[in-house]
């Protein structure tokens, strides 16, 4: 299934820009921070920039690492953010890109501002710019090294690069106006000085550009039409124009922000995510309950379904947080529409069926999705003794209860008529068997006159592949976790420690065994399963993605 996406507000200003002739091709880039792995919030950037690249004639969509924070960045996570994308579907133009790989034109762009009197090297510290800076309503104060004439910024720029000053003695900051109402303006730092081992470039440099200032250089160095990203960089945008400007780059990309993604009962920002994993809250960054996009392909999520979900969400410049249910509706439309149907009893319960004679197995037709016959069928074994789910029986049924109880009749799916003539308990009065009867004549019809509400799944004891089932929940139990965190409360202490259920002793029927990991199944009555890849190592383990429907 592939989603047609609709415009919006992005896609109008790009039309409007096309048929005006102010662009020929679009450029558009998706720059991750390579500090974490995606999330759900990020597949919405990814569809919004690969989207326009897919849809346009003649359009391209960039990969470009932003890696300015040698502290915090990883070779692991730049090649798991690509496998990501590639996973969706998407194809980054040409070769990766890397802000570092523009190191050396972005501290010529420094040099150049500080010859125009546009930057200057700054000895405050960063507790110091703080109180310096002012605040919304307040002024900011000039720097004492404001006024440092242009060959002693050179020399003293040349030497931050050389490496003769410490960590956070100086940084080099764009002269720009410290009485804006827009604080980013007031003279924002634009190179740091760090003693750091860079995953691309080791120790080439000891002085790091700033995300403001490499974002907006890195966009117009390599022609990107429209720069796109989440709102919080509107008040940044007076920034990315005055470098882009001053300089005054050949290449001047659009700046157009749109609403980030948030989804209830779970957390977008990487920040949040990797305090789960280093708290041990959950087992690792893909994790299936996690809403990286890791977890959620482990989880079962398909890449349709993920793109589906961002497209139903829409581009806009509201922000808003998307219920969690519109996320698993996706998916379980999806999976509706392509997973092959299996038999799985979670909690088995011994099922023995008397008059059915010993030894004897016979197979029967089960259809792999009831309402494609073109998915065709597979045989199901059965026998004398079977397994149903432990929950399909009552001793003592409540009204309107139609699935099997001592004396009652009902059908095993795609298989015979049973009744329940005899219950077996252990000492402690704990249902250990069940001893029925069946009817031979009732394989695949209902005897004239003889009317059966209950069907219930099962597996043949004999062939039975035993099975481990991880059942998940919402990641946290109230909507919106971090609503807390100003009144000192946070939000690790929402982690629902219900989000996992494991079933250890589950059965599924044979046709499984070899089932290889990231296959979907829907357990019939049970939900939507994906094959982990734990399962390489038997026992074969199954995530449950989704349940057959809301369930709350
Ligand atoms: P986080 O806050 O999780 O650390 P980030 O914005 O720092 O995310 P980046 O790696 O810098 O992560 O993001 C790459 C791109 O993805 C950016 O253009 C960013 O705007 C976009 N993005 C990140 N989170 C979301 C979100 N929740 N919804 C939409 N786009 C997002
Ligand atoms: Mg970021």
């Amino acid at each position: 299934m592939e989603t047609k996406r609709s415009s919006n507000f992005i896609r109008q200003i790009i039309d409007e820009d096309l048929r005006t002739g102010k662009h020929k091709q679009i450029i558009t880039r998706f720059p991750p921070e390579p500090n974490g792995y995606l999330h759900v919030g990020h597949a919405k950037a990814l569809c919004v920039n690969f989207g326009i690249a897919e849809d346009y004639p003649g359009a391209y969509c960039n990969l470009r690492f932003d890696d300015t924070n040698p502290l915090k960045e990883d070779l692991h996570f730049i090649e798991a953010i690509q496998d990501d994308i590639s996973w969706m579907g998407f194809q980054w133009h040409g070769d990766i890109k890397y802000a570092s790989a523009y190191f050396d034109k972005l501290h010529d762009y420094a040099v150049q501002l500080i010859k125009m009197g546009k930057a200057y090297v700054c000895r405050l510290s960063t507790d110091e710019m703080k109180t310096y800076r002012g605040t919304l309503t307040e002024p900011g104060k000039e720097s004492p090294d404001r006024n440092r004439s242009i060959e002693e910024n050179l020399a003293m720029f040349e030497k931050m690069r050389d490496g003769v000053y410490d960590e956070g003695s100086y940084t080099l900051r764009a002269k720009i106006d410290m009485n804006s109402g827009n604080v980013n303006m007031r003279d924002p730092v634009i190179y740091r000085i760090l003693k750091a081992t860079h995953p691309m470039l080791g120790n080439k440099w000891v002085i790091y550009p700033m995300y403001d200032y490499t974002h907006c250089l890195s966009d117009s160095l390599e022609y990107i039409t429209h720069s796109l990203c989440t709102l919080e960089f509107q008040d940044h945008r007076p920034l990315y124009d005055w470098f882009i400007d001053t300089l005054r780059c050949e290449s001047h990309p659009q700046q157009i922000e749109f609403a980030r993604l948030n989804v209830n009962y779970t957390v977008t920002s990487k920040r949040k995510l990797r305090a789960l994993v280093e708290n041990k809250l959950v087992d690792a960054w893909d994790d299936p309950r996690m809403p990286t996009l890791k977890g959620m392909r482990r989880r079962g999520y398909t890449p349709s379904a993920i793109k589906d979900f961002c497209e139903r969400v829409g581009v806009t410049k509201k922000e808003t947080t998307i219920d969690i249910s519109l996320l698993e509706e996706c998916v379980r439309e999806d999976l509706n529409k392509n997973a092959l149907r299996a038999f799985c009893v979670l909690d088995p319960l011994k099922l023995v069926i008397e008059n059915y004679p010993q030894g004897k197995k016979e197979q029967v037709s089960a259809p792999n999705h009831p309402q494609n016959p073109d998915m065709g069928s597979r045989p199901l074994p059965f026998s004398r003794d079977i397994y149903i789910e432990r929950d399909d029986f009552a001793e003592v049924p409540p009204k309107g209860y139609f699935r099997l109880s001592p004396g009652q009749e009902v059908r095993l799916r795609y298989a015979y008529i049973i009744r329940c003539e005899k219950v077996v308990k252990d000492a402690s009065g704990k249902v250990t068997e069940l001893r029925c009867s069946y009817d031979p004549d009732t394989l695949g019809k209902n005897p004239v006159g003889r009317k059966v509400k209950g069907v219930i799944h099962w597996v043949s004891a004999a062939d039975a592949v035993p099975a481990v089932v991880r059942l998940y929940d919402r990641l946290f139990t109230v909507p919106d976790p971090t609503e807390k965190e100003k009144d000192g409360i946070p939000y690790t202490d929402f982690f629902n420690p219900h989000s996992l259920e494991r079933r250890d002793h589950a059965i599924v029927e044979a046709s499984l065994r070899n089932a290889a990991p990231e296959t979907h199944f829907q357990f019939e009555r049970l939900g939507y399963f994906t094959v982990d890849r734990d399962s390489r190592d038997k026992p074969l383990t199954f995530n449950r993605t989704v349940s057959l429907r809301e369930t709350r």
